[in-house]
């Protein structure tokens, strides 16, 4: 991707002030190097994104490099599957990792080496204490914690036992390794945090070669270390780790990245988190990680975004050092500005109602050409048909109109798009009084949309010639939560009482305008008056393409409220 173009619209940011600082004096002898380091257990999310365009961005920036590291210590909750798709997201994105591909379960070994050191130096002790225990010797914000009664066996000890943990002698939760730092801090990650768990569980890397498996705090510094990485940028929950994630280092003697703390990314009316985006899949509340409704980036991907706009996103939304909430409309605009320029314009009726008119002859079929985007002549032209049978959306014909309704009403006139004035003479319904048809008539001087007597019309309206349309499906999203922040929840409440019961609004018999008939999957229309739509990728059939609305022209819901 161009990293020279995006350079020049980045603003400079407290993250991009501190690495000119360390280049300045030098700190990591003019290297920057980052990395994203998700744990595989669940989809990349939009905020996930955030992190990527943010880490890979600086080091593209900065000409240096980033790797793409699988923090994997939690053999339970990990899966291929994610890993695969964590993979595609990020390359789809655009970036590009090379062979900078890592794992932390690669550095199982270094890291069991590590642990010897620190119970070498009396820094670390095996601990009897099961996990309850220990959360009651842990203490309170505002009480020190209690001493393992196991805190001072001895080296020899410790290093006996820690090597029969490893080689399985012990069952799952009986002993743990933990660091031996301060159980009176006020810092509650140092006291005694575990290092290693007992867990005799395979592991989709390395198998059931080991029983023992690493906390996060204790994998992920050194890992960063061991990649020698410069500046581990990490968000705002990982400020109180960082003492945690100094002492491990300095007791090692090892190589000391920068963390560097941001704001994650909060989304209007959706959810960021991976346990409970995995919630909603598992239990069918929406038809998978990439339902077009989704923040992950399939779910965005399939909806029919570009990598493009969620660049773009990412950029226009910058780092910040406390927690907020971006309205979704921000994302949304960024999608309409990059397609507006990007995206044919198609007619496109999503409930038809039936126009017939009149006084224009049988067989005739006229084409009138239009621009196909008139943002970019580059993109050509195209022949729409015209005939005797059209239809238009069945909300711009109005018996009782409101104060303010330009569209068509009972004998009054609109302009059909490209083509003529048409007049309605006639409403016919059936039994029920659903209305069936309207008859019309046209006035052939309007040709072309304009009146030689310079007569006004106030509504223009988009159709399809019934002959020369085909039938698709259509399908229409709203948020997924009808509550702004999803998250703010009274005691004992669900966040999926907030799903939004209408979020998926599927149409058949959408009648579309015949020039994309055979519309690849993933190309991107804009349909006047409609928004943006993407062919799905999954549902669609060579000749039978089902669209996705990527995004409406306007942000209607804000208007709403
Ligand atoms: P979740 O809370 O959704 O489960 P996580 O933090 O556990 O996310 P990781 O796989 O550990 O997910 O995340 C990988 C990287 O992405 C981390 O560096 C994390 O800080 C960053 N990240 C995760 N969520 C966001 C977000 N909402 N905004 C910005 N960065 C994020
Ligand atoms: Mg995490």
């Amino acid at each position: 991707m161009n990293i020279e173009k995006r350079e020049a619209v980045t603003p400079a940011d407290f993250i991009r002030e501190i690495i000119d600082g360390d280049l300045k004096s030098n700190r990591f002898q003019g290297k920057v190097m980052t990395r994203f380091p998700p744990e595989p257990n669940g989809y990349l999310h939009i905020g996930h994104a955030k992190s990527i365009c943010l880490n890979f961005g600086i080091a593209g920036q900065y000409g240096g490099v980033y790797n793409l590291r699988f923090d994997d210590t939690n053999p339970i909750k990990e899966e291929i599957e994610y890993i695969e798709s964590i993979k595609k997201d990020i390359r789809w994105l655009g970036f590009d990792w090379g062979d900078r591909e890592y794992y932390a379960s690669d550095y199982f070994g270094k890291l069991y080496d590590y642990a010897v050191q620190l119970i070498k130096k009396g820094k670390a002790y095996v601990c009897d204490l099961n996990s309850d225990q220990i959360r009651e010797h842990r203490g309170t914000l505002t009480q020190p914690g209690k001493e393992s009664p196991y805190r001072n066996r001895t080296v020899e000890e410790n290093l006996d036992l820690f090597a029969r943990m490893r080689d399985g002698e012990f069952p799952d939760g009986s002993r743990t390794l933990r660091a031996k730092i301060d159980m009176a801090s006020p810092n509650l990650n140092m006291r005694d945090p575990v290092m290693y768990r007992i867990l005799h569980a395979s592991h989709h890397r390395t198998g059931d070669e080991w029983c023992i498996y690493p906390m996060y705090d204790w994998a992920h510094g050194q890992s960063d270390s061991i990649e020698g990485i410069t500046h581990s940028i990490c968000t705002l929950e990982f400020e109180d780790h960082r003492p945690l994630y100094d002492w491990y280092i300095d007791e090692l003697g090892i190589h000391h990245p920068r963390q560097i703390e941001f704001a994650r990314l909060n989304l209007t009316y959706t959810v960021m988190s991976k346990r409970r985006l995995l919630e909603l899949v598992r239990d069918g509340f929406v038809s998978g990680w990439d339902d077009p409704r989704m923040p992950t980036i399939s779910g965005l991907r399939r909806r029919g975004y570009t990598p493009e706009s969620i660049r773009t996103f990412a950029e226009r939304i910058g780092v910040a050092k406390r927690d907020s909430m971006v309205d979704v409309a921000v994302l949304e605009d960024c999608v309409r500005e990059d397609l507006n320029i990007r995206a044919p314009r198609i007619m496109a009726v999503l409930r038809p109602l039936k126009v017939i008119l009149d006084n224009y002859p049988e067989s005739q079929v006229e084409e009138f050409e239009t621009v196909n985007n008139p943002e970019d002549p580059s993109m050509g032209t195209r022949r729409v048909p015209f005939s005797k049978v059209l239809y238009i959306e069945r909300e711009d014909f109005n018996e009782n109109p409101p104060k303010g309704y330009f569209r068509l009403v009972p004998g009054g006139e609109v302009r059909l798009k490209h083509a003529y004035f048409v007049r309605c003479v006639k409403v016919v319904k059936d039994v029920s009084g659903e209305i069936t048809e309207l008859h019309c008539t046209y006035d052939p001087a309007t040709r072309g949309g304009d009146a030689l007597d310079g007569r006004k019309v106030k509504g223009t309206l988009h159709w399809v010639s019934a002959a020369h349309a085909f039938d698709a499906e259509v399908r229409l999203y709203d948020h997924l939560f009808t509550k702004e922040d999803p998250g703010d929840l009274d005691e004992g409440e669900d966040f999926k009482s907030c799903l939004n019961t209408a979020s998926l609004e599927t149409r058949k018999g959408c009648k579309i305008e015949r020039n994309i008939a055979s519309a690849l999957p993933e190309s991107r229309y804009q349909f006047l008056r409609h928004g943006y739509f993407f062919v799905d990728p999954t549902d669609s059939r060579p000749g039978a393409p089902v669209f996705n609305r990527i995004v409406s022209l306007k942000d209607t819901w804000t208007k709403k409220k």
